[in-house]
């Protein structure tokens, strides 16, 4: 019997817009007068049988939003371990927390990290594919002899209790009320208050509301309730975004430090530098988008991230992507000839109790320069300066030129539909951004989109607008590995095409490093002053950049990443003696 699943995305389906039941109407098997694709009564959603579909391809295909996969699925796949009701996303197979382990979970969006860590955590019952969800000892049933029986079997038994750091930590101050100090006592159940604040650096935001803290804070609040509540097996889904670099060191080191015998600790996490920093194995999960997810055994984690760049698991014998991700060596300068945008010398701006200050720089027609820096340190301010939205009180700039800006925050609660706000982008620059995967989204309100494609929306919105500079804050946030380097890609190329320049603020180290020609470091003290440095080329961006972090970066041999250095560790000491610090 082929293993098939038929999964109706009902967030895409819409039965008049592809004027009434399309597929049922193009079905094969429908036209034998049998009911494979029918209207669901609950949903008015299509609805197709299974067993009845004989993976023809035609709905998939025919269907106008995207809405159908039809997926015949690897021989060995079985018994899903969770399943969404009829036609919706199907998970196999579960990672294993290990006492004593930081363990990761890469994989790309849409194919169950969330859901893998909920079911461990208890959130979401599992059902093992039925229509109710089952009972602990079922599942240490069908788990038997493998290492989830024991994890079930202690859940059951009280003996593992779980903490869950939530992915969407906006979501904080709808359900909390009152200050980040009473919010974290009251879910204090270890006694230690004290030391976890300190640890996360939120000794000076304990008196402000938690409605009132920005993204990187709240991010650490939730980081530090989940760590205050009682338990031996702690879960972290994406704890690194709204972090700039120096607090995802700061967080990745401080989550290092949960696992002992006693504690287990796991991790979903997108930027490939912390999560190789932070984690000790890693799991990966493939599938399909919105269709089915499954696990891979765990592997130690430079090899698994390895493994996932290379697209092949294979002692699983597994192939699941069709190309392999490969980053060169270091970026070198571009060999074009440099022509002037725009230059300045000793810029200055005051705005209330902050200043920020920029020495001598230039940029160059079609350069990609990235930005790095702390939060809070001017990076928007002076670019709002060369675009003429903020006059200088001090200095030169050669001349005001036209920006288009993404910003950092994205408005998720407008009811304007995508295909609206990219009339523009897709009618012109649709060959650009087609590896972006927005035509499904273009019927759906911004309000309905998840936040990576908000996210995806929002950089397509941007590059299309008519620009001498496009101005990109943190475009990687809610990404997965594929699609930022993807995005990255298409920003170089929009940057080409369009004769224009590119400054990408970023905290992921992968995503700046695989982007850029060039690097702007920016120095100061967050709500006090900054000063904006270079650009400069990015060996020596990266030295004085990384010079502060007091850390240093080197080329994994086989897939050519960068990867941090283990503080004190040979390679750490001889690139810090050789001051080449970006090796
Ligand atoms: Fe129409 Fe596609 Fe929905 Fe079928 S799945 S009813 S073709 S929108
Ligand atoms: Fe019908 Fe299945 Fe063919 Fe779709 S793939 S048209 S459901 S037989």
């Amino acid at each position: 019997m082929t293993n098939r699943i038929a999964i109706v995305r009902k967030d895409r389906c819409n039965p008049v817009g592809c004027g009434e039941y399309l597929c049922a109407r193009l079905c094969p098997v429908n036209m034998q007068q049998k009911d494979c694709i029918t209207k669901d009564p609950l949903t008015s959603k299509a609805k197709i049988d299974e067993k009845l579909c004989t993976g023809c391809g035609v709905c998939p295909n025919r269907c106008p939003f995207d809405a159908i996969s039809i997926v015949n699925l690897p021989a060995a796949l079985d018994k899903p371990i969770h399943r969404f009701g009829m036609n919706g996303f199907h998970l196999y197979s579960l990672p294993t927390p290990i006492f004593g382990k930081v363990v990761g979970i890469l994989g790309r969006n849409g194919i169950g990290k969330s859901t893998a860590v909920k079911i461990l955590a208890g959130i979401i019952k599992p059902n093992l594919g039925k229509d109710e969800s089952v009972s602990y000892d079922e599942l240490v049933q069908f788990f038997k002899g493998h290492e989830a029986q024991r994890f079930f079997e202690s859940l059951r038994d009280g003996k593992i209790v779980v903490s869950y750091k939530p992915q969407q930590v906006d979501l904080i101050p709808k359900n909390y009320k009152g200050t980040v100090e009473s919010l974290l006592k009251k879910v204090d159940e270890t006694g230690k208050f004290k030391e976890i604040v300190e640890k996360l650096s939120l000794g000076a935001v304990l008196k402000r509301d938690i409605s009132h803290i920005s993204g990187g804070e709240l991010q650490r609040v939730a980081i530090a309730a989940t760590v205050l509540k009682k338990a031996n097996v702690y879960f972290f889904d994406e704890p690194s975004s709204y972090l700039d670099i120096k607090q995802r060191i700061l967080v990745s080191k401080f989550i290092q430090s949960l696992a002992n015998e006693d504690t287990a600790v796991m991790v979903i996490e997108h930027d490939l530098v912390i999560l190789d920093y932070m984690t000790d194995l890693v799991h990966i999960m493939y599938g399909e988008e919105g269709a089915f997810g499954v696990v891979s055994l765990p592997k130690t984690t430079r090899t698994a991230i390895n493994v996932y760049l290379s697209g092949y698991i294979k002692d699983e014998n597994m192939r699941f992507r069709d190309h392999e991700i490969s980053f060169i060596a270091r970026r070198e300068f571009r060999d074009v000839e440099f022509r002037p945008l725009v230059s300045w010398e000793g810029i200055k701006k005051t705005l209330g109790d902050f200043t920020v200050i920029a020495n001598k720089g230039e940029i160059g027609v079609q350069e990609s320069i990235g930005i790095v820096g702390e939060n809070g340190i001017g990076k928007t301010s002076f670019v709002k300066i060369l675009a003429g939205i903020l006059d200088e009180e001090e200095g030169m700039l050669s001349d005001k030129i036209k920006v288009s800006y993404k910003p950092q925050y994205l408005d998720s609660e407008s009811d304007q539909i995508v295909g609206e706000l990219l009339k523009d982008a897709m009618k012109h620059f649709d060959h650009l951004f087609r590896p972006l995967e927005l035509h499904p989204l273009l019927t759906q309100k911004l309000s309905e989109l998840s936040g990576g494609e908000l996210q995806r929306v929002a950089i397509a919105h941007a590059l299309s607008k008519d620009a001498d500079i496009f101005l990109l804050d943190e475009p990687s946030a809610y990404l997965d590995v594929e699609q930022r380097l993807l995005v990255a890609k298409i920003i170089r190329e929009v940057a080409e095409e369009r004769d224009a320049s590119v400054l990408v603020v970023d905290h992921d180290l992968m995503f700046v490093d695989y982007l850029s020609d060039k690097l702007m470091v920016f120095d100061g003290v967050p709500a006090k002053h900054g000063e904006a440095k270079g650009p400069f080329k990015m060996q020596e961006g990266m030295n004085h950049f990384l010079t502060k972090l007091n850390i240093t970066l080197r080329r994994d041999k086989e897939s050519n990443r960068p990867r941090i250095n283990k503080p004190g560790s040979r390679l750490d000491r001889e690139q810090k003696q050789e001051g080449k610090l970006y090796a």
